[in-house]
């Protein structure tokens, strides 16, 4: 099964996608921590991804694409996967279609997470994440904090901000290329009949784990 992850930044799309992994045993994938693990071992792409990531920007197609595609024909992608953070334009949506059809696959849902602005920049004010490459849990330090202050409740890491969430330009940069680029692939899905919304907010008690357990309840 091949599930794609929308919802701009800070609305809990990894957080859902993990739950839904760890359920269903599909891998997710998420292109943003890819990216981030590269650019901590200062791997060729990550020296190349960061130059946009720290600004805000979406890295380009051509460093992208071909490095999904990796993922997407590796054992990891053998009984499906989740895209967390893939496909982030038209273009990219596109391409995705293109190799799934050569590999005679197709997208099977896309799970489109909304919350309303003001709680959205919170929310990304207020996230720490775990930096083990292989625990990567978030927190919030208001909805989700850790049971020890700045400490991994499940590998004992310190737990730190990403360079992108410190900074208020980088986020409203990520914001607007978000309603700009992103969003207009939700019409793209819905029109073919696989989009699935869901509001994940406060204000309606509503949060990412228990729409992922509604999920994963309609998954089986
Ligand atoms: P995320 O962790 O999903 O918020 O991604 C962090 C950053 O990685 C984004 O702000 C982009 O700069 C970059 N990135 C992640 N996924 C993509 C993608 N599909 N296309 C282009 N850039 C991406």
């Amino acid at each position: 099964m091949i599930i794609i992850m929308m919802g701009a930044q800070g609305t809990g799309k990894g957080t859902v996608a993990g739950i839904i992994s760890e359920s269903t045993g599909i891998k997710q994938l998420s292109t943003g921590d890819v990216f981030r693990k590269n650019i901590k071992e200062q791997t060729p792409l990550g020296i190349e991804a960061n130059k946009y990531i720290a600004k805000g920007e979406l890295v380009p197609d051509d460093v992208t694409v071909p490095m999904v595609v990796g993922y997407l024909d590796s054992d990891m992608a053998k009984d499906g996967i989740i895209l967390d953070g893939f496909p982030r334009t038209l273009e990219q949506a596109e391409k995705l279609d293109e190799i799934l059809t050569e590999r005679g696959k197709k997208v099977d849902l896309v799970i489109n997470l909304t919350t309303p602005r003001e709680e959205i920049i919170d929310r990304i004010l207020t996230r720490r994440v775990c930096p083990n490459p292989s625990c990567k849990t978030t927190y919030n330090l208001k909805l989700n904090p850790p049971k020890v202050d700045g400490i991994c409740d499940k590998c004992g890491t310190e737990l730190v901000q990403r360079e992108d969430d410190s900074s208020a330009e980088a986020i409203n940069q990520r914001l607007e290329i978000y309603e700009n680029k992103t969003a207009p692939l939700v019409e793209y899905y819905a029109k073919r009949g696989i989009l699935r919304t869901e509001e994940v907010s406060s204000r309606i008690n509503r949060m990412g784990k228990e729409v992922a357990e509604e999920i994963i309840k309609d998954l089986k």
